[in-house]
């Protein structure tokens, strides 16, 4: 094949690129931004500290072609990664921490809410059915922890006031684990996992027995990855960069595409908006949003208006260190609290070099971000406990990101799907992937979908 155009520059853009520079003549990358990334940025406070936003603790596919393009080789590896075997992680809610564990665990409700609760989840033994996620929570976990405990955690994800009936189960855009829960004691937990309804509202208490279950059947686990070199996540961004530029692929940001021509269901050109250059084009790959192609090839868009939640991620750093050692990533499902999900970076590093950073996100419409204060958030890092009594902030930044997890209402899943079919059934050279495909959003899968649709094309 002579000419692939690759429009959009984030990871899944950038890594496709790398591949189909393998499988064409010519490959030129089309980015929007004046940067490529997309999601994955790193952000340095006025102290020179470096925090990530999006993304920041890569992990392998199982796929070794896909592994060795993200992460280098076995000498690479060990000159510019950080590598972590089992992430650990934990969970806040109602002022207790739970270290083994990312689910809720509802054993801190009030007594009498929790001994209500455990009962529902023991004499329910079924799986729930519903499509929507409320009424699968209800069927699946029962009245109490639905409403004392998951509701009100979507209403952190998703809005105050979002309507669950109204919100999709099985979407690409995932509800963080919390269809499961700790609740009973780890004997009584193990045994009832062995049947099904209850593997599918119980979490492992402890990590090792999750991670021995998934060597039982085979599955094996990921490795997690974090740049050892200090600049965080932007590093990965550069390496996938490198590797691009050196196959040959034309990088063109602050571009975009205006113009799709075609022959029949074939896309013969695209002409760019700035430059108004025409590039020809033997294959599309598109990983923006499809609403963009769709309008560039004047084909009909779904009117449905998405909701999209405001990331605000609060940058801190301390002059004493934080008082957990071990896990980077921590969430939080306390109902009261703003914060979502926690970051402890020195728990990515291999040195401690005295600084004590973390970011803290929260999840917000684009009208309330400006009510959420530094100092709201401070209070919260300190009722978690995650900084020593007496430590103090030594710098910090903000930032405010828009347009990041789509609200995955039906009408959503609906739209994206009509989107994604318009545009790959009325060409056959253009290929929709990445993110806002909607079929995946974890990175892994993004990039392992990515690579099955490239490898499927040139087979
Ligand atoms: C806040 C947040 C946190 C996340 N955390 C995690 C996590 O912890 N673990 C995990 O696995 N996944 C996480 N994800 C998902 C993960 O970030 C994605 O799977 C991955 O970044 C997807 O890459 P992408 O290239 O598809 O999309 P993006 O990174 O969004 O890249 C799309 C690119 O297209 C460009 N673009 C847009 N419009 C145009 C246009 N018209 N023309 C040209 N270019 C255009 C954009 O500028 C961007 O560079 C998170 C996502 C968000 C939003």
């Amino acid at each position: 094949m002579k000419n692939c155009v690759v429009v959009g520059g984030g990871l899944c853009g950038l890594f496709s690129a790398i591949l189909l520079a393998d499988r064409c003549q010519k490959v030129t990358l089309i980015e929007s931004a004046p940067s490529c990334g997309g999601l994955l940025k790193s952000v340095t406070d006025s102290h020179g500290v470096v925090y990530d936003q999006g993304t920041h603790i890569p992990n392998t596919t199982g796929i070794n072609e896909i592994d060795e393009i993200l992460f280098g080789d076995e000498a690479f590896i060990r000159d510019h990664w950080h590598v972590i075997n089992e992430l650990p992680s934990g969970s806040f809610f109602n002022g207790h921490w739970n270290l083994e564990n990312q689910s809720v665990d509802v054993r801190h409700l009030p007594k009498q809410d929790y001994e209500k609760a455990a009962k529902e989840l023991l004499e329910n033994d079924q799986i729930g059915q519903s499509e929507n996620i409320e009424d699968y929570l209800r069927e699946t976990l029962g009245d109490t922890i639905t409403e004392q405990v998951s509701l009100p955690i979507v209403a952190k994800l998703y809005g105050k006031n979002v309507d669950g009936q109204s919100l999709q189960r099985q979407s690409s855009v995932n509800y963080f684990g919390i269809t499961r829960v700790v609740a009973l004691t780890n004997e009584t937990t193990k045994r009832l996992k062995q049947t099904p309804a209850f593997d599918h509202k119980l979490s492992f208490h402890k990590q090792a027995d999750y991670l021995s279950q998934m060597k039982e059947q085979g599955i094996a686990m990921p490795t997690y990855y974090y740049p050892k070199n200090g600049e965080g996540i932007e590093f990965w961004v550069e390496h996938l960069l490198k590797q691009a530029q050196a196959k040959g692929v034309e990088i063109i940001t602050s571009e975009f595409i205006t113009h799709i021509e075609h022959q029949g269901d074939r896309v013969t050109h695209i002409t760019l908006g700035k430059s108004q250059s025409t590039i020809p084009c033997d294959l599309l790959y598109w990983s923006a949003p499809p609403f963009f192609g769709l309008k560039a090839s004047g084909l009909p868009i779904s009117s449905h208006k998405a909701e999209f939640r405001t990331a605000n991620i609060f940058y801190f750093n301390f002059d004493k260190p934080l008082t957990n050692k071990t896990a980077p990533f921590l969430w939080n499902w306390h109902s009261e609290h703003k914060t979502f999900r926690i970051t402890l970076y020195p728990n990515l590093r291999t040195v401690d070099n005295g600084q004590y950073n973390m970011s803290v996100e929260v999840l917000s419409s684009p009208d309330e971000a400006n009510d959420i204060t530094v100092e709201m958030i401070l209070q919260e890092v300190r009722e978690m406990a995650l900084i020593q009594e007496d430590a103090t902030l030594v710098s910090s930044h903000r930032q405010t990101i828009d347009n990041t997890f789509p609200v995955p209402t039906f009408e959503f899943s609906k739209a994206t799907i009509e989107n994604y079919q318009t545009f790959i059934q009325a060409f056959n050279n253009v290929i929709v992937s990445g993110r806002f495909s909607g079929k995946q959003w974890f990175h892994a899968d993004v990039l392992t979908s990515a690579y099955n649709e490239i490898s499927k094309r040139f087979a």
